[in-house]
């Protein structure tokens, strides 16, 4: 047990005959790499990381948990920025070791276990020529991303990642193991799609598929910023050009080695190449300094973002929206306030250095999302707009609070020119206009769940009447467990 409280010392015999993996700060690389996380401002010296390879093992943690009231949280692929997946001092439920993912050709489903990664998901699915909506960095973890709502580049044809979730495996706080779906359950299936993280731990997700049997035309074009009016117009075309079988997320950055202002885009046509570049050839026409879009297997295009979203350095996500047609004054405006911070210094004059942040406008076709009803379950943020996130980068501890305040400004600032306001009673459109997984857990649940909170929080008093899943966002105003 080495320096771990003696709380712990229990934990061995509940998880005996299990392959469950203890950790403890004493256990060197191993326990260092169980607590890292994709942003290393999110890295906390939890006090155990179990690896649980099975509901039994979460059934038995939990029951340890609560009888030595153990502060806890569960880890999927470990991508949050808002801290939920990770704990100082308390316990992990660390998913990681539960990736398997099984197809069932026939039914075209896939089945994931909840620490899988998109990777593992895209990767299987691909070996019976089927995909289904993935994130679009595929080092990315299919629970938090799940249990959230899910964009990726098939939304544009089949919705959200939750719009195709047939059912859910899922470990109660009590322990009890059940599933969750339309005809089990049906209350907890509402809740988990777009607030899991509140009712339990996912330990696997069936998922409806469809045919990918083409490779699909995906890139990125890059552009100086003296593009920007001929980029918007082309992004204001999008909006009633495409057919959803394409997506455009743009958006400003100052990546190495350069470290200079970029408009970078990435293109994705699920099509041949000549309808591709027919799709994208006005964006073309406009000279980008760089152009490497190619023809790719369905599996590698989830792949394509990832090295733009490495593991070094402190990240924050933050979400808002915006709607089209664009005004290229206000992209403008947004663009230089952006810059400004990340290229700038703060109060005390030290250089901020944040060139590898993103401000990114996720230009994803909503019409199959806005098929579905903003009370067909617990996600919220469906309406005529699109997601705009901040990915804001940084190495100094320093900066943490003023970039928590500045994204807060910038993208409230963005998304009121969309009509989205976060006070629901002068908000003029449907949709909080804030994706769950790129906000906080501090954002209050009426910002995230509108009119769906007050029934989560009736169904968080029934699925886990002691508050024991308390990271994600609030649902119900109770203290924290804390140990004795
Ligand atoms: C580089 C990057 C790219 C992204 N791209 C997309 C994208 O294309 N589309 C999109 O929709 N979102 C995207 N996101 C946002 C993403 O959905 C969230 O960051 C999500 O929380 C990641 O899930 P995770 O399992 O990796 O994270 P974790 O930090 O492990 O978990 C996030 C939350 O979910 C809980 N959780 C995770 N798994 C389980 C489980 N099995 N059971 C119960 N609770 C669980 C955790 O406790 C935590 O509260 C992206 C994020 C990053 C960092």
């Amino acid at each position: 047990m080495g320096s771990a409280p003696e709380v712990y010392a229990g934990l061995n015999d509940r998880l005996k005959g299990s392959a469950a993996e203890i950790l403890f700060p004493t256990d060197g690389d191993k326990y260092t790499q169980a607590i890292a996380r994709w942003s290393e401002h999110n890295i906390k010296r939890a006090a155990c990381v179990v690896k649980v390879r099975s509901a039994d093992d979460v059934t038995s943690t939990l029951s340890f948990i609560r009888e030595n009231k153990i502060p806890f949280v569960v880890r999927g692929g470990g991508h949050s920025t808002s801290g939920s997946a990770s704990i100082e001092d308390g316990l992990v439920i660390d998913l990681s070791l539960m990736r398997g993912v099984t197809v069932d050709k026939e039914k075209q489903t896939v089945r994931a276990e909840g620490g899988a990664l998109w990777v593992n998901v895209d990767e299987e699915a691909a070996k019976y020529e089927l995909a289904t909506v993935g994130g679009t960095v595929n080092h990315t973890g299919v629970g938090g991303l799940t249990l959230g709502g899910g964009y990726g580049f098939l939304t544009g044809k089949h919705g959200l990642t939750i719009d195709n979730l047939l059912s859910v495996e899922i470990v109660l706080a009590s322990g009890e193991q059940v599933t969750a779906s339309s005809t089990s359950n049906p209350d907890l299936f509402w809740a988990v799609r777009g607030a899991g993280q509140n009712f339990g731990v996912a330990t696997a997700f069936t998922f409806q598929a469809y045919p990918q049997t083409n490779p699909v035309y995906a890139g990125p074009l890059i552009f100086l910023p003296d593009k920007i009016p001929e980029v918007i117009a082309f992004v204001n075309k999008f909006h009633t050009a495409n057919d959803g079988n394409q997506a455009l997320m743009w958006g400003f950055s100052c990546p190495p080695p350069m470290n200079a202002p970029v408009l970078l885009t990435q293109c994705f046509h699920n099509g041949t190449e000549e309808e591709g570049s027919a799709f994208f050839a006005d964006l073309i026409a406009l000279g980008p300094v760089a152009n490497l879009i190619s023809m790719i297997p369905y599996a590698k295009l989830n792949s394509l973002l990832n090295s733009s979203a490495g593991f070094d350095g402190r990240k924050m996500f933050g979400g808002g929206a915006f709607k089209l047609p664009l005004d290229v004054g206000f992209v403008q405006s947004l663009f230089e306030e952006f810059l400004g911070f990340v290229q700038g210094k703060n109060e005390a004059g030290k250089e901020r250095g944040m060139g590898q942040s993103l401000l990114l406008f996720e230009t994803i076709p909503y019409n199959e999302v806005v098929k579905v009803g903003n009370d067909s379950m617990a996600f919220s943020n469906r309406g005529d707009y699109y997601n705009l996130a901040t990915m804001f980068k940084w190495f100094d501890p320093s900066f943490d609070d003023e970039v928590r305040g500045f994204a807060r400004t910038l993208l409230k600032k963005a998304s009121q020119s969309a009509g989205v306001d976060q006070d629901e009673k002068t908000r003029s459109i449907e949709g909080v206009g804030v994706y769950g997984n790129y906000a906080n857990a501090d954002v209050p649940a009426n910002e995230i769940y509108g009119g769906n909170a007050k029934k989560l929080g009736e169904l968080k008093h029934k699925y886990d009447p002691e508050n024991l899943f308390d990271r994600g966002t609030r649902l119900v105003p109770r203290p924290m467990v804390v140990v004795n």
